[in-house]
C-alpha cells in the first residue's frame, strides 16, 4: 500500500535519512577525539596565563583577586575599570525611609541600600536620628572630573575610587563640629558591624588603605566580614589579604 506521505513511513528512506541526521545532530563528530594529554596541556596554559596576569597586577574589569572571600576590594592599586557599574543600583530616594539624604540622586546596590535601612532603623529605635546620607554610587567619569577639580592628593583618580563600587555611601549630621564628635558618630562605632558596614578608612590606618581619616565613610562588606574586621581592629586591605 502506497503512503501519500513518504516521510510518516518510518521504514522510507527519507525517514531513515532523517534520523540519522537527528543521531548525528545529537552527537558532535568529534567529541573525546582529542587526547587526554592535550586538554591538560591547555588548561595549564590557560591557569598560567590567568596566574601570570594576576600576579602582574593587570588590570582588565573585575578580576578574583580583588574578590578574595566575595569582597571587591578597591583602592589605588586595585583600580576599577571605566566601564564598570555595579548592578542592582537603587536611587535611595524612592527607597529611604529612616534617614535623610542631601540630594535626589544618590544610588547605591540593593544590598547596601537594604542594610542601611535595618541600621538606620535600628539607630532610630535608640533615638539616635538624623543621619543625612550625602554620597553613594559615583561613576568612573563622575571620579575623573572630581580628581582633575581638585588639590593633588585630595581625591582618588578614577577608577580608585570605593564609590564607583556602589557598596559604600558618606554620611553626616546637622553639627557644627565634626562628624566624629556626634552621637550618630558613637553610634555608627558601636553598631555598624552588626549590619555588614565598616568605617572604611580609619584615623590611624592610612599607611595600610592610602587614605586619611574619613569617619563619615562606610563600606559594606557583610555582617560576617565586618564583625571580623572590627574585633581584629584591622582594614579591609588587611582582611582580603592585600597588604
Ligand atoms: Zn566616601
Amino acid at each position: 500500500m502506497a503512503t501519500a506521505n513518504a516521510a510518516l513511513d518510518p521504514n522510507s528512506r527519507r525517514a531513515r535519512r532523517m534520523q540519522e541526521d537527528r543521531a548525528a545532530a545529537k552527537k558532535p563528530r568529534r567529541a573525546a577525539k582529542r587526547p587526554l594529554w592535550q586538554t591538560i596541556v591547555a588548561l595549564a596554559a590557560v591557569l598560567a596565563l590567568m596566574g601570570g596576569s594576576f600576579g602582574l597586577g593587570w588590570h582588565f574589569g573585575v578580576d578574583s583577586t580583588r574578590y578574595k572571600g566575595g569582597i571587591l576590594l578597591v583602592n589605588e592599586d586595585n583600580p576599577l575599570s571605566a566601564d564598570y557599574v555595579p548592578e542592582a543600583l537603587v536611587n535611595l530616594y524612592e527607597e529611604r525611609h529612616s534617614f535623610r539624604l542631601a540630594r535626589s540622586d544618590i544610588y547605591v546596590t540593593r544590598e547596601t541600600y537594604e542594610a542601611m535601612e535595618k541600621m538606620f532603623a535600628a539607630a532610630e529605635d535608640d533615638n539616635v536620628n538624623g543621619f543625612i546620607v550625602t554620597s553613594g554610587y559615583r561613576d568612573y567619569q563622575r571620579q575623573k572630573e572630581i580628581f582633575e577639580e581638585s588639590e593633588p592628593g585630595y581625591a582618588q583618580p578614577p577608577g580608585a575610587s570605593e564609590h564607583q563600587t556602589g557598596l559604600c555611601f558618606d554620611v553626616t549630621t546637622e553639627t557644627n563640629d565634626g562628624f566624629e564628635s556626634t552621637e550618630q558618630y558613637a553610634w555608627l562605632r558601636a553598631h555598624a558591624h552588626e549590619y555588614g558596614f565598616i568605617q572604611r578608612y580609619p584615623a590611624n590606618k592610612a599607611h595600610i588603605t592610602g587614605i586619611s581619616y574619613e569617619p563619615w565613610h562606610y563600606r559594606y562588606v557583610g555582617v560576617k566580614a565586618a564583625t571580623a574586621i572590627r574585633e581584629q581592629d584591622i582594614t579591609l586591605e588587611e582582611y582580603v589579604g592585600a597588604v
